[in-house]
Parts: C-alpha cells; sequence; structure tokens
C-alpha cells in the first residue's frame, strides 16, 4: 500500500480525507501527500480559533478554551497539529490503529476532544471498545482534524455523509468546504454547512433530500449506486448523542435514475403529496409504492413511468410482468371507459382473489360481446397472478397496479376533454 490516505471506514477519518481532497483539488485520497497535510494543517488553527466547535470536539478543546488568550492557543494547537505531521509514516499492510488498521498506533491515546465519542479518562460514552481513548495513528489524528469542515448541522447535531464511494463523499465536501473558504475569505466566524436549498421535518427526510437536491445535481451519475450513511451525532458534554441512517443502493439507484430520466417534478409531486413515513420506508427498505395510489381521489401520484421504476428498481418486479400489467390496464381503460366506468367500483372493491378475478372475467365477457376486444390474453394470467412455491397467488399489487393504469388514463382524458 502506497500513499498516505485510503479510505479506511471510520466516518470521522474518512471525513476529514474527504475534505483534505477537496481542499488539495485531488479526487482520489491516494493522491494526498504530505506537502498537503502540511500546508493545509497550518490553516487550521486560525480556522478553529474562529468557530464554534464544541459539538464536534467537546466543551473544552485545545483552541477553544476562553481561560487561555487566542494566540496562545492557536500557538499550542500548530504545536499539537506539528508534532503529528513530524510522525506520519506511509501506510503499510497491517498496524494498530483502531482506524486505518494500516499504521501503528504510536501516538498519545486520543480522547473525545481529538475523536469525537471515544470517552475521556472515567467518562465513557459511545466507544465500541468500552475503554476510554482511542489508539490511533498520527495520520488518522490529523485526517479528524480536518472532519469538521466535512460536517454539515442540523437542529444543534452534526451530520457526516459516509459512503465507500469517495467520488460521492468528496464530492459533498467540495459544497462544505467551499463554504468554510468563503467564510474565511470574509473574516468572520466561521460554521458548519448547513444544506439551505430545502427543508427536512425528520432526518430521513434530511438524507433523502441531500441524495436528490444536492448530491445527485452535482457531477456525473454513480455506477455501481452506492450506499450511505448518515451519521447524525453531538460531542459537547452535557448531551451526546450518536445515531445513523442508512440509505441502502436500491434506493440511491432509484433516486438517481428519477434525476437522470428527468422525472425530478414527479418524484417532487410523490415527495409532496406523501407523509413522512415515505421517507422512513426508503431508508429502511421497505415498500413505498401504495404512496403512488390514492384510492380515494382515483389518481396516480408522481405518474406511472416513475411507479415502473420504483418497482423495478427497489421492488426487483419482473419487468415481464410489469409490461403485460400495463398492456392489461390499457385494454381494461379503453373498456371502462367506453362503459362509462360502471365496472371500476367492483373491482376497487374486490378484496379476494376469486372476487377480483370473477370481476375481470365478467369484463372480459362483456367486452368480447361488445366487440371491444379482449382484455386477458391466456398468455398474461401467469404473469398477472403469479404463484410462490407454497401455492400463494400474488394479486392484491396486479389489482393496484390496473388500478394505478386505469387511473391514469381516467385522469388524462379529462384533460383533453377539459
Ligand atoms: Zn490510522
Amino acid at each position: 500500500m502506497s500513499g498516505i490516505y485510503h479510505l479506511t471506514g471510520n466516518p470521522f477519518v474518512d471525513s476529514g480525507i474527504a475534505a483534505l481532497c477537496s481542499l488539495s483539488k485531488k479526487d482520489n485520497p491516494m493522491e494526498l501527500e504530505l506537502s498537503d497535510l502540511r500546508r493545509y494543517a497550518r490553516r487550521l488553527p486560525s480556522w478553529f480559533t474562529r468557530w464554534k466547535l464544541g459539538a464536534f470536539f467537546g466543551p473544552n478543546p485545545k483552541f477553544s478554551n476562553p481561560a487561555i488568550p487566542k494566540e496562545d492557543r492557536k500557538r499550542h494547537y500548530a504545536e499539537y497539529l506539528n508534532r503529528r505531521l513530524e510522525q506520519i509514516r506511509p501506510a503499510s499492510n497491517e498496524g494498530t490503529c483502531a482506524a486505518c488498521g494500516s499504521r501503528d498506533a504510536d501516538v498519545e491515546r486520543v480522547f473525545r476532544e481529538i475523536h469525537p465519542l471515544t470517552g475521556s479518562g472515567t467518562f465513557l460514552n459511545f466507544f465500541s471498545f468500552f475503554e476510554p481513548g482511542l489508539p490511533l495513528c498520527a495520520a488518522c489524528v490529523l485526517a479528524i482534524q480536518f472532519a469538521p469542515l466535512y460536517s454539515m448541522s442540523r437542529r444543534g447535531r452534526l451530520v457526516l455523509i459516509h459512503s465507500h464511494d469517495m467520488r460521492l463523499m468528496v464530492n459533498v465536501a467540495r459544497l462544505t468546504v467551499h463554504q468554510i473558504q468563503r467564510l474565511d475569505a470574509r473574516g468572520g466566524q466561521l460554521d458548519f454547512f448547513t444544506p439551505r436549498s430545502y427543508a427536512a421535518r425528520s432526518d430521513e427526510e434530511f438524507l433523502v433530500k441531500l441524495v436528490y437536491e444536492v448530491i445527485l445535481p452535482r457531477g456525473r451519475a454513480y455506477y455501481p449506486p452506492p450506499a450511505i450513511r448518515m451519521y447524525v451525532f453531538r460531542n459537547s458534554g452535557q448531551r451526546n448523542e450518536l445515531g445513523y441512517i442508512d440509505l441502502p443502493t436500491q434506493a440511491f439507484h432509484f433516486l438517481q435514475e428519477a434525476y437522470t430520466g428527468e422525472l425530478n417534478a414527479s418524484l417532487d409531486e410523490l415527495f409532496k403529496q406523501s407523509s413522512l413515513e415515505i421517507y422512513q420506508r426508503l431508508v429502511t427498505g421497505r415498500s413505498i409504492w401504495w404512496f403512488f395510489i390514492d384510492r380515494r381521489k382515483r389518481r396516480v401520484v408522481g405518474g406511472s413511468k416513475l411507479f415502473e421504476l420504483y418497482v423495478k428498481v427497489v421492488e426487483g418486479m419482473d419487468p415481464a410482468r410489469l409490461e403485460a400489467i400495463r398492456k392489461v390496464g390499457k385494454r381494461l381503460s379503453r373498456y371502462l371507459e367506453k362503459t362509462g366506468y360502471k365496472q371500476l367500483r367492483d373491482l376497487e372493491v374486490a378484496d379476494g382473489y376469486q372476487q377480483f378475478l370473477l370481476e375481470l372475467n365478467r369484463i372480459q365477457k362483456d367486452a368480447v360481446e361488445k366487440r371491444i376486444g379482449p382484455i386477458v390474453e391466456i398468455d398474461d394470467f401467469t404473469k398477472l397472478f403469479p404463484e410462490n412455491q407454497e401455492g400463494r397467488v400474488f394479486w392484491k399489487e396486479t389489482q393496484n397496479i390496473l388500478l394505478l393504469y386505469v387511473y391514469e388514463l381516467m385522469h388524462k382524458e379529462k384533460e383533453v376533454r377539459s
């Protein structure tokens, strides 16, 4: 292994590495050199003495103790950083550092004012080994010092977006670091980045909107689609907390395909018309597909294109099955339109497979008699109503998706007429 940095899996270290990449205008952590670290470590004392960092480094870090004159704090912190810089060695294939595992943890054990939430003295908190402090190497200690530049603030807590896709992290870092540089140029107080382009009522909504309002519009698409873990934490002393939310790969894929497929307006409509539960379900990998169907108003929320994308990408529905349902849905729609939608209610209230099948057969017979043509062909049946090994028939989702196509065409007709 060459170079100083590579992805470690430790969210604080990786966040700092992403910030360093952005500062040094490099895309890949492997390209970071000691000269980059030296150059930007020199800026930290001046930045951090102008920044309320209590939520990140705890109440009394080296650089913000008001009892010590500012210039002294700057000097002490700069000396601390310089000592760490001198101890940096290239990564190898093994080591005792708890973060990177590629160098030995041969610097003094670090506590919560260096690595958040590692416990301090007898004060133990979210530290996985349940002992105070953390054995780290100098390179990881230094990386963590840059992590505040990557962190976002959300309602008094901090957010770290962590992913195995470094390109995504570097893209986020470009945004957050840019704000610090802008504030720095003005010479005033520095602050954590807060996304202003959207409002979020829950952490789950924050994560989903961050992806499709902030991350996806920046740069090329991500293939394979990455998974994201959003850490939400506070390391302030009195009120420590740490939690995380995952955005599964499929959910990211769905948001990305909607974005690149120009279905943004549809996605906006779906989110606007749905309750907060839709975000919780997206991040926990539970189904959201009935949010697309408003049975009461007989309408489709977000349109059938977005729905089809969702069931294919997230639910993994067989495209041949979806195609068969769409074809039958269109024929059904034409029949219902010609007969004044008299049987729509029967299809809607059918609450068993046999009953639904009976209604469909009735419509089929009538359609043939009225020379509207068949609604369902023999070949469609196995696709419409697949059975699992235990003999359970999947009919309910077919009923809903058929209704979805009927509602959509109903509304199109109305629009044409009005
Ligand atoms: Zn390390």
